[in-house]
């Protein structure tokens, strides 16, 4: 029954666009009354768009002022415009592209915010002093595990200052074809993830022995700071990696392999352990942004926030990296616009062909992106999805692209080319050296990291309430109408200060949930 009381509460993205989506939690009834006079002709749930417009079969259905589909019958104004009645438009394509056109004003520094981190040699900085213990293949996940629990058990009490024992267990290391081309891929990223600066340039393998992934391969000379008089067997000072190796045959009995893994992390423990937080500038943060269970609020809530977040970061002269080819790849023109060079442009370009190429392979194409949730939130299509998730990267100019697994090498945002999937993402992220993640969610997603902390943003004020300890940040109060966009950017920006220098522990960190390393890998399995 329609609920004369029940004021309506609407968004429209742009004032060009043809439909708004409902904010009311439960929806709004047939019979619900615009103040412009608009009449609901069916019931609209909550996230999903209702017609401002007639619309004509054929029409374009416009959101965040870009068609986001056409109309494949004729939709009266105050109908509910749900998914099938949607044609999704053509991928763009990546010939005549604007390149480098946008010229954005330049935005002013933003000075004197500092957090407390970890100064590492090679200058980079972690958030948290995590020993890391790196993997080169699945098979010593058990035995790995099993030391990892007696570090924790009796060694970390002894080392105060030191936050987690983490092993880095992944699928990868042997049954692949690691000379193809494409392993570079994940081989790249297990190696960079093993000098994440939140590990402190501490690096310690547990390797099978007989896998296709060789040690030195994974680390070859000059990747990592070699461990040389650091070296804990103090076998004449040789510079070498610190490899634990299974077959090795001087273990004789699943405990000497525990004892020797065990044995080799306290000699990193006590150095961690050595270490203090210093201050330092807002500008070491390398964060990595992401959006997970997305529904229609995601873009005009929680990522416009981030994207304004985004910005404050930039303007800090700190690093941004935002992600997820199938989620951009239907605004390429956008973002090849704020790209600042040609180059840059080029390299954005570069990308999406590869990942167009490697959709084509498995015979999809981006629309195999959304899931059943998103729809069910509001989400008709990839194009909709696409255009809410590019507002994470805020308005400041793209400066760098970055291949999957590859590292950050400069300040400002940085497009690092990754698939959507929440998990592999992350893992990318890592790899390319993020400090602190954010991560978007209107469906909910308990998502979090073992290797860096990971703030959760809810979309919906609903969202938060119910799942009050695993969200940090409430975005849902844009759409309430009780805080602006740039409210909760700051509300965010002073958070990952206070997270970034242990001040604050996130609720993902709190309750331990760790989701997985997943490793892309685009090469054959054999
Ligand atoms: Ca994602």
């Amino acid at each position: 029954m329609p609920n004369p009381k029940r004021a309506p509460l609407y968004i429209t993205m742009h004032d060009s666009d043809n439909v708004a989506i409902v904010a009311n939690p439960g929806g709004l009834p047939p019979g619900t009354v615009f103040p412009s006079g608009l009449t609901l002709r069916d019931h609209v749930p909550q996230g999903h768009k209702v017609a401002l417009a007639n619309l004509a079969e054929g029409d374009a259905v416009r959101r965040y002022n870009v068609p986001i589909g056409y109309a494949v019958k004729d939709i009266p104004a105050g109908s509910w415009v749900h998914e099938r009645l949607l044609k999704m438009p053509q991928a763009r394509s990546l010939d005549n592209l604007p390149v480098a056109t946008a010229k954005p004003e330049p935005m002013p520094p933003l000075q004197d915010f500092t957090f407390e981190g970890f100064r590492n040699a090679d200058g980079s900085v972690g958030t948290r002093n995590i020993l890391a213990i790196t993997q080169t293949v699945q098979c010593v996940a058990g035995v790995t595990d099993f030391a990892v629990q007696r570090i924790k058990a009796d060694l970390l009490p002894k080392y105060p200052n030191v936050d987690d024992v983490v092993a880095l267990e992944h699928g990868y290391g042997c049954g692949v074809a690691i000379d193809a081309p494409d392993a570079v891929v994940p081989i790249r990223t297990l190696r960079n993830i093993s000098l994440n600066p939140n590990f402190g340039g501490e690096v310690m393998l547990v390797s099978l022995g007989c896998e296709k992934l060789q040690p030195d391969r994974l680390m070859p000379p000059g990747t990592i700071p070699l461990v040389d008089e650091r070296d804990a067997a103090g076998d004449g000072g040789d510079s070498k990696l610190d490899v634990v190796c299974l077959q090795d045959e001087a273990h004789v009995g699943f405990m000497s392999m525990v004892e020797s893994i065990v044995r080799q992390a306290e000699v990193h423990l006590k150095r961690l352990d050595a270490r203090r937080r210093e201050t330092v500038p807002a500008s070491e943060l390398v964060v990595g942004v992401q959006c997970g269970g997305s529904d229609a609020f995601s873009g005009v809530t929680a990522n416009p926030a981030v994207g304004f977040c985004t910005d404050l970061l930039v303007r800090a002269g700190a690093s941004v990296m935002f992600s997820e080819t199938t989620e951009v790849r239907d605004g390429i023109a956008q973002l090849t616009a704020r790209a600042t060079t040609p180059e840059v442009a080029q390299a954005l370009i570069r990308e999406m062909a590869w990942y167009d190429a490697y959709l084509q392979r498995g015979s999809v194409d981006r629309s195999a992106n959304t899931t059943p949730g998103n729809k069910m939130g509001g989400l008709s299509n990839i194009v909709e999805k696409a255009m809410g998730s590019i507002v994470k990267s805020g308005s400041a100019p793209i400066s760098g692209v970055l291949a999957p697994g590859e590292k950050l090498r400069q300040k400002g945002l940085t497009y690092a080319a990754t698939p959507a999937s929440d998990f592999i993402c992350g893992t990318l992220q890592l790899a390319a050296g993020m400090n602190l993640h954010v991560f978007t969610t209107g469906r909910g997603t308990p998502y979090g990291l073992a290797e860096v902390p990971v703030i959760k943003v809810a979309t919906r004020s609903d969202l938060a309430r119910r799942w009050h300890d695993l969200m940090d940040v409430n975005a849902g109060t844009i759409a309430d109408g009780t805080a602006t966009v740039e409210e909760v950017g700051w509300e965010l920006f002073r958070l990952m200060l206070d997270v970034a220098s242990g001040r604050k522990k996130t609720w993902a960190e709190q309750w331990k949930l760790h989701n997985a390393l997943v490793l892309f890998n685009p090469a054959p399995v054999t």
